[in-house]
């Protein structure tokens, strides 16, 4: 069987094997610092099909790949039902402000500066993710009977939720461009996760009994990345770890180291 072509990045980051696809870059495999390279032929090789659809995607869309490089001018956070329309004015000052009037949002300043802008969007984004998401989190806590211990809500590249020994809960600013439906499943994985800190059949049985249709969630939810738009992180299309699951390093797959998240 004939592999793709890939690059191996030794990470300092990374705790194991990521395989990410994106514009102009192709297959990367993220590989621990010491990692030994001759184990990730098999890695691509047991992945192969989402690779293979990946690529092939990459292939027919290079559209994709301009939005990293410009301003978008609407916010849509599907999640919480809400759009903000986007403006820009020029103005002879250093950086970048924001103002949220009337549900729409001014960008002022240095608005040629196209990172300060995305850095600026990223902020909001986050603000809003920890304004709206936790509201989410514990309605659906209260519908299931599932308690959590407190959630946090930060901007993650590559998963979208976790759950501590501890039981606190992570979940990614990026949930709000989930389409509501999506973005509630993390939600409930991850309370989930407060009785079951693994993914297995016990875990999946209670994941059932709220969300019946859970496999096509899960499915759906490996190519959710394509709601979120690009300039959010760069131009990184898609991603996924080693095993393929929602969640990602120190959550509570394990369950037993306290995930502290750095
Ligand atoms: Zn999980």
């Amino acid at each position: 069987m004939e592999l793709p072509e890939y690059t191996i990045r030794p990470s300092a980051r990374a705790t194991r094997v990521v395989l990410s696809i994106r514009p102009r870059q192709g297959l990367e495999v993220v590989v621990p610092m010491g990692y030994d390279p001759s184990r990730v032929p098999d890695i691509v090789r047991r992945r192969l099909s989402w690779v293979r659809k990946h690529l092939s995607r990459l292939a027919d869309s290079p559209a994709d790949a301009p939005e990293a490089g410009s301003l978008p001018d609407i916010l849509h956070f599907q999640a919480a039902g809400v759009a903000y329309p986007l403006a820009y004015v020029a103005k002879p000052t250093r950086g970048v402000r924001l103002v949220e009037n009337a549900g729409r949002v001014l960008l002022a300043g240095k608005v040629e500066d196209l990172a300060a802008c995305h850095a600026t969007l990223r902020g909001f984004v986050r603000r809003k993710a920890a304004a709206v998401l936790p509201g989410m989190l514990a309605d659906l806590a209260g519908r299931t009977n599932l308690s959590y211990e407190a959630a946090r809500v930060r901007m993650q590249r590559s998963r979208w939720g976790s759950c501590s020994a501890a039981n606190v809960i992570n979940l990614n600013a990026k949930l709000l461009f989930l389409p509501a439906h999506l973005a509630e499943h993390v939600l409930l994985h991850e309370l989930c996760h407060t009785r079951h800190h693994h993914h297995r059949a016990t875990f999946w049985k209670l994941v059932e009994r709220f969300s019946p249709d859970w496999r096509d969630m899960e499915r759906e939810l490996r190519q959710a990345w394509r709601h979120v738009p690009g300039w959010v992180d760069g131009d990184c299309l898609s991603q996924q770890d080693e095993r393929g699951s929602l969640c990602g390093p120190g959550d509570s797959r394990t369950g037993q180291k306290n995930n502290k998240n750095k």
